[in-house]
């Protein structure tokens, strides 16, 4: 059967190697090496010249990870895949593909910590100024924008406000303006949400997370779209001339990435190969127990409010599952009446495990504002609006009523 009429599962398993492996091997094998030989002086000036597609160097490209980056760019449609050693890796190689000293970025307060944190300190020290404002205000990010803007840059679901931003309004402002649309999805896979469709341009994603499958390893993917002019990016206008829409890619990977040296391993490239396969079913699974419980919560008298954008009540209800669907992501986050309460809380579970990370197949409790955001002043805490109140989860794979009955004996 031709690939490309494959279903979305299909493309995961059946994407071909680049090359025919020599023994048949049924998985990508590890090419856990640092170089890569070549027969003659004439075939390495080819290959580092970049007339041949041949890998010279794992720290540029590695068929392990290559093979991870065509299984993504098969499922998503996406125009090239670039993966990184960690999420914040393909935030940071995103934004210095795309800012020079005198741009600006577009965002908001409610982010996740260390993005803030790499807009607000790394970018600033650089003479990158970031404009931070309320996305969920489509003329406020208008109102932000000007010529030196090199990205909006978003959460589709914040972490941990859980904030929705309507996809479509932002889209038409950044195209409008000529500004990429730059979204960071890691709360819902792109076998739940198509970032190409909703008009974003770069989407990166961090595969520690639902892609890992289990939380094996750390991981970033960039996904561009190719659906950019980037004539209009201040910093891009030449090599836009040279490589139209696929400017974006020749500088990240011709410069950016090669030079800021956090390409993901193969050891790392391989897990998240074999993460990838069971990704719908575990998103499935895990989304499905979310909604359970977040019902069954919302039933106990010590818990003061439930937010899962899934619930009727709740404000973004209709834009989540227009964008969403009706299992948007398997996080959620409670409020209990104080940090005390949380931390009683956090230390009478016996099952769920305290620990940062999501989507691990596992499920996971956190005190966001004495953790993530510990480091944060109470007043940028409150601007970033993490309450000392919120317990965030990260729903895995166990049954609901294990859960349910562990989260009842630990609020009694
Ligand atoms: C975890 C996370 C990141 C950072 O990813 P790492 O792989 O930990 O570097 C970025 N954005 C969001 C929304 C995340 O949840």
């Amino acid at each position: 059967m031709n690939n490309e009429e494959l279903s979305f599962t299909g493309k995961i398993l059946h994407t071909p190697y680049a090359k025919p492996d020599a023994y048949g091997a049924l998985s990508m094998p590890v090419y856990q090496c640092a170089a890569f030989e070549f027969e003659t002086a004439e075939m390495m000036e080819a290959a580092f010249m970049g007339k041949v597609a041949e890998h010279t160097y794992s720290r540029i490209t590695n068929p392990t990870v290559q093979y991870l980056e065509s299984r993504v760019q098969n499922m998503t449609g996406a125009f090239s895949v670039t993966a990184l050693n960690s999420g914040m890796a393909a935030i940071s190689n995103v934004i210095l593909t795309l800012a020079q000293t005198g741009s600006n970025i577009v965002t908001s307060r409610h982010l996740f910590g260390n993005t803030y944190s790499f807009f607000a300190s790394t970018m600033a020290a650089f003479g990158v100024e970031t404009r931070f404002c309320d996305l969920t205000n489509p003329d406020e990010v208008e109102a932000h924008i000007d010529v030196n803007t090199c990205a909006v840059f978003l959460e589709i679901i914040t972490n941990p406000q859980m904030e929705v931003v309507d996809l479509k309004a932002i889209s038409a402002i950044t195209k409008k303006a000529g500004v990429p649309l730059v979204a960071d999805t890691t709360i819902i896979p792109f076998s739940a949400f198509k970032a190409k469709n909703w008009g974003v341009n770069i989407e990166i994603v961090s595969s520690t997370k639902y892609i890992s499958g289990g939380a094996t390893s750390l991981g970033g993917l960039i996904l561009d779209y190719g659906n950019f002019n980037w004539i209009s990016a201040p910093k891009l206008h030449a090599m836009a001339k040279e490589f139209g829409p696929a400017a974006f890619t020749a500088k990240l990977r011709k410069e950016i990435h090669r030079n800021l040296g956090a390409y993901m391993t193969p050891q790392a490239a391989y897990m998240q190969t074999l993460g990838l396969e069971t990704l719908t079913l575990r998103y499935e699974r895990a989304t499905g127990t979310c909604l359970q419980l977040v019902q069954r919560l919302q039933t106990l008298a010590k818990v003061e409010s439930v937010n899962y954008t899934a619930l009727p009540e709740n404000k973004y209800y209709t834009l989540s599952k227009n964008q969403f669907g009706k299992q948007p992501g398997a996080m959620f986050t409670f409020n209990l009446e104080s940090r005390e309460a949380c931390f009683t809380f956090l230390n009478k579970l016996k099952l769920v495990k305290r620990a940062t990370n999501l989507f691990d197949n596992v499920s996971l409790a956190i005190h966001p504002a004495s953790t993530i955001f510990g480091t944060f002043s109470p007043e940028v805490r409150k601007e970033m609006n993490v309450s000392d109140k919120t317990i965030r989860i990260s729903v895995g794979l166990e049954d609901v009523e294990d859960l349910f009955r562990d989260f009842e004996q630990a609020i009694m």
